[in-house]
């Protein structure tokens, strides 16, 4: 069976986990936490960067020292995995969903600024949704499949709408846009080292910022809004987001490696377009000339008229050959928990979700197996 993702251990794992046990540094402080922030600062360009204990955990945090408030809203895209969606409700704020562009299946700036213009008002500095009456207050663009999102655009707006930027840049650490690594692109940024992102932490996440305070009020908010070190004192309801010191180490060892992991998820994507362009029906992922991608989940679209077979198709072929692929995240303004927020212009994403199957992408794919993926392709068509 080619899995579709799986992690890659191959480095300073075992000797940095062996440190943790040796000494006793298992839990939630220790020398590894620090050294991962501090990495994850370094690559990613942040002045600030502080762990938790997952990405969803980074979103909520992000959301609220940004200042995101209950019945706030937050413009976020239709196609995501959940997580951003569900932490804007964990504040209880609202999403509006937003499309994607054709050309680079990321958040639609364009789309985003005829929603801000055409659909709110915006009064003494607030931007109000002239539909549901509610403040407009964040826009949470998604680097989606590892491809960043067209940041400026997006930056530019939310400067002229005094809208917060939060960047979910859980499955793209590694790429760049213009030139800068995503994460530490906008506001406030965040990370996601699950099993399934390009490095992992077993589970963990990081966000991200320039602006000191917001840093140290997530420090405060994962560790229960201790007051103070020695005593009991709380002025406030936190959270136990923290990151253990033994997930850390894991990171540490990860971060080493990931120079080489981004390099060969870009081989692995070259070594599939390669030998898939120019078959009728399929699209593959294209670059914008300003990004590269670290190609998280290489996701190829199938056009049934004109390749032959169509996505569930596919997925079944893919599996009588012990291969796993996926489809993509159901439409998030589709689904129960969101059947009634707003849903702008959404052309798109359904139509992209139809027809998108992610092929195996796991940093160790061998060539052998990338052959194995593209003889089926070829050898199902018509
Ligand atoms: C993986 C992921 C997250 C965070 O997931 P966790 O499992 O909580 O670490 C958030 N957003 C996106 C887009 C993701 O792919």
């Amino acid at each position: 069976m080619i899995p579709l993702f799986v992690p890659e251990i191959r480095g300073n794992e075992w000797a940095y986990v062996k440190e943790c046990l040796d000494t006793g540094w298992v839990s939630s402080v220790g020398a590894f936490v620090d050294r991962f922030e501090a990495a994850l600062a370094a690559y990613a360009g942040a002045t600030y960067a502080v762990a938790c204990v997952n990405g969803t955990s980074a979103l909520h945090m992000a959301l609220m020292v940004a200042g995101v408030k209950a019945d706030e809203e937050v413009l976020v895209p239709a196609l995501s995995f959940i997580a951003p969606a569900n932490a804007i409700r964990y504040v209880g704020a609202w999403p509006v969903f937003m499309d994607i562009a054709a050309d680079t299946l990321q958040m639609d700036p364009q789309k985003i600024q005829d929603f801000l213009t055409n659909g709110c008002d915006f009064k003494d500095g607030v931007l109000i949704n002239r539909t549901t009456k509610r403040i407009v207050r964040a826009i949470l663009p998604v680097h989606l499949l590892g491809h960043p999102a067209d940041m400026d655009p997006i930056l530019d707006i939310a400067q002229r709408f005094n809208l917060i930027v939060i960047e979910d840049a859980a499955e793209s650490l590694g790429a760049t846009y213009k030139g800068k690594k995503t994460g530490g692109l906008a506001h406030i940024g965040c990370f996601s080292f699950n099993g399934n992102k390009i490095i992992t932490t077993g589970g963990g996440g990081m966000v991200m910022t320039n602006h000191e305070p917001w840093a140290k009020r997530v420090k405060y908010l994962s560790t229960q809004a201790k007051d103070s070190p020695s005593e009991y004192l709380h002025h406030e309801v936190g959270y136990n987001y923290r990151l253990t010191n033994i997930q850390a180490a894991l990171g540490v060892a990860q971060m080493e490696l990931l120079p080489d992991y981004v390099a060969k998820k870009r081989h692995i994507a070259a070594y599939y377009e390669q030998h898939l362009k120019g078959i009728e029906g399929i699209t593959l992922p294209r670059e914008a000339n300003w990004a590269q991608s670290n190609f998280w989940l290489y996701t190829i679209a199938f056009d049934e008229g004109a390749y032959g077979a169509g996505r569930d198709r596919m997925i079944a072929k893919f599996k009588e050959h012990h291969i796993q692929t996926r489809p993509l995240w159901n439409p998030l303004h589709e689904l129960k928990p969101f059947k009634d927020c707003q849903a702008y212009h959404i052309d798109i994403v359904p139509r992209f979700y139809a027809q998108a199957v992610s092929l195996p992408s796991s940093v160790g794919l061998t060539q052998e197996q990338q052959d194995r993926v593209i003889g089926v392709i070829r050898q199902a068509r018509g």
